[in-house]
Order: C-alpha cells, then structure tokens, then sequence
C-alpha cells in the first residue's frame, strides 16, 4: 500500500485541513513554504493521466477554495499549484496530489523553466494531429 494510503486509511499520521468523502488535504510533512498543502483523492490514482474524471474534478475544485483560504490565513502574496506526474516530472509518491504552495517574498523556493529552440510550427501541427486521432 503507498503512503498517502496509508494516511488516508490513518494508519500513519498526518495534519488535515480538509476531508469528504472522496478526497483530503493534508499538510506536506516537508514545508517547502508556509502553508504548503496537498490534496488527494481517496482512492488511489498513480497520476494525473490515470485519475477518474470525478475525483480529478473534485480534487481540482478544492484545490481552487484551499488556495485561496490558504493564501489569506498567511498574508501570501502568490501561490503555486504544482502537478508531478512521472518520476521524470519529480513524482515522488505514486499517488496522485495537487501541491498548493503559498508564495512569499524572499522564500527560496525555485520553479524554473529553461527556454529551448523548437519549431512552433511542427509541435502544434503533431499535437493538432493527435487531437484529431481522439
Ligand atoms: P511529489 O514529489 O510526489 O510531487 O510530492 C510528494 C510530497 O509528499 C513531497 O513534497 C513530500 O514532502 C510529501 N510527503 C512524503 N511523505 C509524506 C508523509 O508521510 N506525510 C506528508 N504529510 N507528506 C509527505
Ligand atoms: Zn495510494
């Protein structure tokens, strides 16, 4: 069973902000700022690519009202909503969790993009071709 299986079923503990039926919201055990949140769905899901529209959409919309409760409680002036999926993306437990990370001035979290040199044009025609075959 995986950890947030584990939390989910109380077997190890954990602080909950939020709980349904169908998803929870605990505070990530490593505060990468304060206020640092991840919601879950219940029943287990490896990622966003495997979830059930129901508990995604659940997931999503508390994600939504967390964020911005989070953000007032703390005075952040800024927020990240942050999905890894894949150990490639940084996924580090294989079950699937929407990260919320309140932003403040001079905290030392980086998320960074690198620009690289790809033709536009040939990325948006394969991506269009795909859309298509669905
Ligand atoms: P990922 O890297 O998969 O996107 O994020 C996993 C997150 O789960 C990490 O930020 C990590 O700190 C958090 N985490 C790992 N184990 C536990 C735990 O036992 N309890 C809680 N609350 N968070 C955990
Ligand atoms: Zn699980």
């Amino acid at each position: 069973m995986c950890i947030f299986c584990k939390i989910i079923n109380g077997e190890i503990p954990s602080k909950k902000i939020y709980e349904d039926e169908d998803i929870v919201a605990i505070l990530d055990i490593s505060q990468a700022t304060k206020g640092h949140t991840l919601v879950l769905p219940k029943k287990h899901f490896a990622n966003i690519l495997e979830i059930e529209d129901y508990e995604y959409l659940k997931v999503m919309d508390r994600v939504k009202d967390l964020a911005s409760v989070i953000t007032k409680t703390f005075n952040a002036s800024g927020v990240n909503i942050l999905n890894n999926c894949g150990e490639t993306a940084g996924q580090t437990v294989m079950h699937f969790h929407v990260h919320i990370i309140p932003r403040y001035e001079n905290t030392d979290v980086k998320i960074e993009f690198t620009s690289h040199e790809y033709n536009l044009d040939e990325i948006q025609k394969e991506i269009l071709k795909s859309l298509k075959q669905n």
